[in-house]
């Protein structure tokens, strides 16, 4: 799972910098949604991702909720249909919430 994580983590600094926010910004939205405990950084990370598009907001979002999953345990199953989430798919596309039959 910490590989998982890791990969989530990645895929958040991308998405932020990508998304046009600065290395160390991203950094900082990456560091502080990563513990997502809403303490004293979140008002600063919600300035941070006001400057993103929708898409990349959007994109960001799943991810920190994909970070939750995985502490929660939840990670890696279908939100629609229960079932294990194939590895692969989760490679591709580590934030994702569904299986590849409940996508289309
Ligand atoms: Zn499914």
């Amino acid at each position: 799972m910490d590989q998982r994580r890791q990969a989530l983590e990645h895929a958040l600094l991308r998405a932020a910098r990508s998304g046009g926010l600065t290395r160390d910004a991203a950094r900082s939205v990456a560091a502080d949604v990563c513990r997502y405990d809403g303490g004293g950084g979140e008002m600063h990370v919600k300035e941070l991702l006001a400057q993103l598009s929708d898409r990349d907001q959007g994109r960001v979002r799943r991810i920190v909720s994909a970070l939750r999953r995985i502490d929660d345990g939840s990670y890696g199953t279908c939100d629609k249909c229960g079932s294990k989430i194939d590895e692969n798919r989760l490679d591709l596309m580590p934030e994702t919430t569904t299986c590849r039959a409940c996508a289309d």
